[in-house]
């Protein structure tokens, strides 16, 4: 064993964060040349494709711990990540980066020294300055998030009447918006279905100011989605941008985008899902920014003139030699820069030249779009409904095979299958 280790310093144990770990771990360098710091706010890893399914679930009426079990499922703790006890992990707000001393400042004014430093923040929700949204809408980014949804409508499916309907908008007809508002939509028409609520007594909104929805599918997977949308009973708002949340109503400009041109939406539950941004922590480094405040890197996944200062995930900013632009901002993007990364940690520790990033022409995307249902692209091919259903549900299954052993992976994602299976009854 060398005499000192280096210090890996890990900020943020999101997908970027937590797969870098993992991956040093698997590399055999964890305790060998370096020890390994994962430091993150909350106690456990999120797991956000599952966050719809735990923020609609269970609303007919499951046993509490059935309840509980659905909601939990998307929340990993820490401390019981079987494959990480080579890894120390320290809860705290991380306060301020210091790159020139290598140290990072965190809560209670304890400080933690860095040699090689993954920066792994990913990204806050972004409220664009609109008027009463902090205040009345809720957002979908942490497990908290989830469970406050998930009671909130539940209150709401309980009191609302077909003579006095209930209001659910849902701003923003991004990835998150999409499939947020078909989880909820099939299961208000399952409830619908088996007498639990009156046929018309939640009715279900999505706004967005595009001419067009959906653009993140091709164009005749749009068609569908559309089609599939108008099944469930959402009512689809192209073209209204999102000016103020009051209690009760979203307010919002149409498509002429003149101030004077709003119509108000009743709204007894508003759920914003239209955009993400840098936290002031990120915002405060002095690296090298894109237009969407990303941390620009160099191929090898350092930042420009700071060797052994990486970074990953929504946070990165890193051009795919294919696209010339950097990738988008996702749990699989993430993911793979991670493992990629992490190869150039290990090389780094060994004092031998760094990878250049091996990125993938084009990303797999599938939307969920209730029931067992979904559409998207795999390799440039287009799949809609149940086979979608299942390529989507397997890629669970490769990210949870990338972070835990192969039996627990498998055991925990036949689990999720079993128990989210309960909503697209
Ligand atoms: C509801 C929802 C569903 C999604 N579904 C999908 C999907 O199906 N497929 C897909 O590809 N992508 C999906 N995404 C996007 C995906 O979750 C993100 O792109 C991904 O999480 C980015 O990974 P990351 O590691 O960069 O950041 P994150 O996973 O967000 O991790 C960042 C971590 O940093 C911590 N942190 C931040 N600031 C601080 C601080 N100051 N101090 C301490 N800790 C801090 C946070 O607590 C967090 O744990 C979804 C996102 C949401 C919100």
């Amino acid at each position: 064993m060398p005499a000192k280790l280096k210090k890996v310093v890990i900020l943020g144990g999101g997908f970027a964060g937590l797969v870098t770990a993992r991956r040093l771990v698997r590399a055999g360098v964890v305790d060998r040349l370096c020890e390994v710091t994962v430091i993150d706010a909350h106690d456990a890893h999120v797991y956000t494709p599952w966050l719809y399914e735990a923020a609609s679930c269970a609303l007919d009426g499951e046993t509490r711990a059935t309840k509980e079990r659905m909601l939990g499922k998307a929340h990993l703790p820490y401390a019981t990540l079987p494959g990480f006890s080579q890894i120390r992990f320290v809860r705290s707000v991380i306060q301020l980066i210091d790159t020139q001393t290598k140290y990072v400042n965190l809560e209670r004014g304890r400080k933690m020294p860095f040699d090689i430093l993954v920066i792994a923040l990913g990204a806050e929700s972004n409220y664009f300055g609109v008027p009463g949204l902090p205040e009345h809408a809720f957002t979908l980014k942490h497990f908290e998030d989830a469970k406050k949804i998930h009671d909130a409508t539940e209150r709401l499916f309980d009191v609302a009447t077909a003579r006095q309907p209930k209001y659910i908008v849902i701003a923003g007809a991004g990835p998150n918006g999409m499939e947020f508002v078909s989880e909820l939509a099939h299961t208000l028409r399952a409830l619908e279905r088996r007498a639990k609520i009156q046929y018309g007594a939640v009715k279900i909104a999505l706004v967005d100011p595009s001419p067009e929805l959906f653009t993140v599918l091709p164009p005749a997977l749009r068609v569908k989605a559309v089609r599939r949308f108008e099944r469930l009973g959402v009512e689809l708002r192209a073209g209204l941008r999102v000016a103020e949340v009051t209690k009760g109503t979203v307010k919002a400009f149409t498509a002429t985008g003149k101030s004077t041109d709003t119509l108000e939406l009743p709204a007894d539950l508003c759920i914003w899902s239209a955009g993400i941004k840098m936290s002031p922590l990120i915002q405060l480094l002095p690296f090298l920014k894109d237009d969407r405040g990303r941390i620009v890197l160099e191929n090898t996944y350092q930042v420009a003139g700071h060797p052994g200062i990486f970074a990953a995930g929504d946070c990165a900013s890193l051009i795919n030699p294919h696209t010339k632009k950097a990738d988008p901002q996702s749990a699989q993007v993430a993911h793979y820069q991670a493992h990629d990364l992490a190869r150039n940690i290990v090389s780094f520790l060994e004092g031998k030249p760094l990878y250049s990033a091996r990125l993938p022409k084009r990303w797999a995307f599938f939307s969920a779009l209730g029931g067992h249902y979904a559409a998207g692209t795999l390799g440039g091919i287009r799949f809609s409904g149940r086979i979608a259903f299942w390529l989507r549900r397997f890629a669970d299954l490769y990210y949870f095979l990338a972070l835990l052993p192969v039996t627990v992976a498998v055991r925990f994602w036949l689990d999720g299958v079993r128990l989210y299976g309960k909503n697209d009854r």
